[in-house]
């Protein structure tokens, strides 16, 4: 089977930030992806950002999937907002829980497998649905084993395969396919890969989203902090190499968390030699 890759962009907010992801996604689109996916901001925070360039890449020809959250909204909001988005011919879906966006902490978010299910109920098999998943554990869950038996249950209720949450450690994705293939999950997980941009934002937002920055990781980006050139090659090259290490070990694809920016992106794809 042939593997798959696929790009992941945030709704930009300024106008300057939308011309420029424009120039973005239409050199990344030359090196042919699957896809692209638009996330959406906690508790549905980036609503209209996320529709609206959704939109505008399904005009410009470019097979994009919306993320997507219940976050506060009604069941006919969803309703007419997944609506809106098979109308306009958008195939494919991100479904989440999502994180409540502060003050607002009381509501319960609608799970991912409850948001897969109501997708499934009004729009069958319409869109090839996408959840995330956790190799090093959800920050929330009660324990890996039922995690691994939550994302079982989002696969269950429709879910087409699952891309993971980034992590720098390839053996922590291996073991959780095996974990995930013992109790019956037999669709694809696709790794979730994250370039290094910047040392201080990858550590605080993965203090906060479970993932593991490995202490050598650490200490080495720390002392390439005041030489951006060195930390750019050290991070593109350990970045290709866990790839690599990825798909040789039979990951089925993988998805790039872009950060909106082309590289380190496009030379990771071309050290993988995917076009
Ligand atoms: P769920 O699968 O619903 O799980 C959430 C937690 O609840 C887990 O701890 C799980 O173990 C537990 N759980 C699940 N089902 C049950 C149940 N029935 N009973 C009890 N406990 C249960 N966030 C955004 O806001 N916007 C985005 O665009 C976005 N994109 C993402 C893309 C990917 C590929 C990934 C991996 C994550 C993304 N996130 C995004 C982050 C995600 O929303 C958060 O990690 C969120 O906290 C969990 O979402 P989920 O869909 O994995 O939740």
């Amino acid at each position: 089977m042939s593997k798959r890759f696929s790009f992941e962009f945030f709704p930009a907010k300024t106008d300057a930030g939308k011309e420029k992801l424009k120039l973005v996604r239409a050199e990344l689109n030359q090196l042919n992806p699957e896809f692209f996916s638009v996330t959406y901001g906690a508790g549905g925070s980036t609503r209209d950002n996320t529709k609206d360039i959704v939109l505008e890449m399904i005009d410009e020809g470019i097979d994009t999937a919306p993320h997507l959250s219940f976050g506060s909204d009604s069941k006919e909001e969803m309703l007419e907002l997944i609506t809106s988005y098979k109308d306009a011919g958008v195939k494919r879906m991100v479904a989440l829980r999502g994180d409540m966006p502060s003050g607002l902490g009381a509501q319960r978010l609608v799970y991912a497998s409850e948001l897969v299910a109501f997708i499934r109920e009004h729009t069958g098999d319409h869109f090839n649905i996408e959840v995330g998943c956790y190799p090093e554990i959800h920050p929330d869950a009660d324990g890996y084993a039922q995690d691994i038996q939550f994302l079982k249950e989002k696969l269950d209720a429709g879910a087409n395969s699952a891309i993971t949450q980034y992590f720098f450690n390839v053996d922590a994705y291996f073991h959780f396919l095996e974990k995930c293939d013992k109790i019956g999950i037999d669709k694809p997980i696709y790794p979730g890969i994250m370039p290094i941009i910047n040392h201080h934002n990858l550590m605080r937002f993965s203090k906060t989203c479970g993932a593991e920055i490995p202490r050598w990781l650490g200490y080495k980006l720390e002392s390439l902090e005041n030489d951006p050139e060195g930390l750019k090659a050290f991070t593109t090259d350990f970045i290709s190499s866990l790839c690599e290490r990825l798909l040789a070990g039979g990951a089925p694809g993988l998805h790039f968390y872009t950060m909106n920016l082309v590289e380190p992106n496009k030379t990771i794809w071309q050290n993988l030699k995917l076009s």
